[in-house]
């Protein structure tokens, strides 16, 4: 099955893909890192991720459909988080599956309001030596400071308020689009993502068993 999670800055989808490609057993495709992979070896890219701006749409497009050409990944088992964002990044990919007879099955948008995200995501700390992630407000960590490894927890560079005020905005204005694109073709199925943690997965966990009932009831 492929999914497609949507979702603010800060609204947890980050930590529900996590648990959703463990259960499932599919091939979480994060964006972000792919992002800040790419940033290391570019330095027009690390400028545009350090300001919290996204990669030109047609060109993220590209090193999308690249790594998943280049990584030899199963086509019909994947989670997508972080791309698509753009009504065009959807329909190539969608056009990129249907060449390997794959589609896709389902698209959640995890909502939570701009308040909630800008809070959120000021307090998230990542450690310096594992790049495990914190919040001290959801998840702190055992000791002030410090990781579960012992490393130093840091504020990512694109956490700051600036950096936040500018994704939060590029998500409206962009995502906006698809969301209604989505909405319009009956695809999109939304999960209130200010709840705890559990309470959302089992939400996500009952939408995915539905949608595997009804494909299975089609063959
Ligand atoms: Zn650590």
């Amino acid at each position: 099955m492929n999914i497609v999670i949507l979702g603010p800055p800060g609204s947890g989808k980050g930590t529900q893909s996590e648990l959703i490609s463990g259960k499932y057993g599919l091939y979480y495709l994060q964006t972000g890192d792919l992002s800040r992979k790419l940033a290391e070896k570019n330095e027009r890219i690390k400028e545009i991720v350090n300001s919290g701006k996204l990669i030109p749409q047609e060109e993220m497009t590209l090193y999308v459909l690249d790594h998943l050409k280049d990584e030899n990944i199963d086509l019909n088992n994947i989670l997508f988080e972080g791309f698509p964002r753009f009504v065009s990044q959807y329909e190539a990919l969608e056009n990129f599956l249907k060449t390997k007879s794959a589609t896709i099955n389902l698209a959640i948008s995890i909502d939570i309001s701009r308040e909630e995200t800008i809070k959120r995501i000021s307090a998230r700390r990542i450690c310096i030596k594992c790049t495990e992630v914190y919040n001290l407000i959801t998840d702190p960590p055992d000791k002030e400071g410090l990781c579960r490894c012992g490393g130093r927890l840091i504020q990512r560079e694109d956490d700051n308020p600036e950096s936040i005020e500018v994704r939060l905005r590029y998500y409206e204005n962009n995502t906006k689009e698809l969301i209604k694109y989505l909405e319009n073709r009956n695809f999109l199925i939304r999960i209130d993502g200010s709840r705890p943690i559990q309470e959302i997965f089992n939400d996500i966990v009952e939408v995915i068993e539905n949608t595997n009932a009804k494909n299975t009831g089609k063959n």
